[in-house]
């Protein structure tokens, strides 16, 4: 570093010609559901896809860490300092583009979102549009990017069912775009995460013609249920483990006794035990500390390994 305060790759950062803004020092406590978390040297809100093509090939040769981050609401941030860079899309990545069909006597309808699009915007356009399908997203609060990398999904539907194709950037800032047949979904996996070197921009979606009245209806059942069976007005990432084959991780923690049970400022949740809220001023430490205490416990009393849903952020997956 030539100074203790600077390191030298953002030195040379501040060279490249970019629109989108940098900033040093955030806090990352705003930028995850959980509210947790410590600072990132540096974030960029990338607003178009010429500067990605300028930031990725910069962070390959100066081997810098970074990641990706949607709103960041199935993401676990350390207390600790991010050293490298934090990506954060927004500007152009919001974008929401129906796609004329010449063949007017089709029931379905496509739209192209940007990656940085609200999963609860794209819900809500739906219903004006009269577009059946994915009104699921609307109780999934990240976005687009995030849905399509996690393959999100909720209410017997996942976001893989309706994408068609999906363009994203590798590291040398090349474009791509990859029919849904070429990529790889599972239960809340995809080959195109972020740590795979993969920064997804946009995605096509195919929904079912139907009427407003009828997507909203279905979208205001899925909005209940969350309301009824979740703590949906604690900070928490949604479900932390995946539900293994056969059970429900819920049913696991609260069999082995945990629900309810509180460590520092995080709480597994007394409403949905798959859930840890943050009561007020939790740690990322206490969190952490109630995810090894799930773990081991549901462990010892069923023999069943919880495999994390939720992301660490680091340059791996957690889990
Ligand atoms: C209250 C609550 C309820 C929830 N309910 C559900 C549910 O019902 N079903 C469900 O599936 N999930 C649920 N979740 C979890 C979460 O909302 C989803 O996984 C969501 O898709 C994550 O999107 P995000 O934009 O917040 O991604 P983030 O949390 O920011 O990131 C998640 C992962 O995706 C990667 N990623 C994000 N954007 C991109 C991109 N553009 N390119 C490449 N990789 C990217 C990140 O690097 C990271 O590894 C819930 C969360 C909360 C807080």
């Amino acid at each position: 570093m030539s100074n203790k305060e600077k390191p030298e790759w953002l030195e040379e950062l501040e060279k490249v010609p970019l629109t989108s803004r940098l900033r040093r020092k955030e806090s990352l406590k705003r930028f995850n559901t959980w509210r947790v978390g410590g600072v990132a040297e540096c974030l960029i809100d990338v607003v178009n896809a010429e500067d990605l093509s300028l930031l990725l090939p910069f962070i390959s040769k100066h081997r810098i860490s970074w990641f990706i981050l949607g709103k960041g609401s199935n993401l676990f941030i350390p207390d600790t300092v991010w050293p490298g860079i934090i990506l954060h899309l927004s500007g152009e990545f919001k974008s929401w583009v129906p796609i004329e069909e010449n063949n007017s006597s089709t029931c379905k309808n496509r739209v192209t979102a940007g990656a940085a699009l609200a999963d609860v915007t794209f819900a809500q356009r739906c219903v004006a549009q009269g577009w059946g399908g994915m009104e699921f997203l609307i109780g999934i609060p990240g976005t687009i990017g995030g849905a399509v990398a996690m393959n999100a999904g909720a209410h017997g539907g996942e976001t893989a069912d309706f994408l068609q194709e999906a363009e994203w950037m590798d590291m040398e800032g090349n474009l791509h775009s990859s029919a849904r047949q070429n990529l790889e979904f599972r239960y809340r996996y995809s080959d195109l995460m972020g740590n795979y070197g993969r920064i997804i921009t946009s995605a096509v979606f195919e929904l079912q013609q139907s009427d407003p009245e009828t997507v909203k209806k279905k979208l205001l059942e899925c909005q209940q249920f969350r309301m009824e069976k979740q703590p949906f007005n604690q900070p928490s990432c949604g479900s932390v483990f995946k539900n293994p084959p056969g059970d429900f991780a819920a049913h696991l923690i609260e069999t082995s006794g945990l629900k309810g049970k509180i460590r520092g400022g995080a709480q597994i949740s007394p409403i949905h035990a798959n859930f840890i809220v943050n009561l007020g001023n939790a740690s990322s430490t206490d969190i952490l500390s109630l995810i090894d205490t799930v773990r081991e416990t549901v462990f010892s009393k069923h023999s069943i390994n919880l495999e994390s849903e939720v992301q660490i952020l680091q340059s791996s997956v957690y889990g």
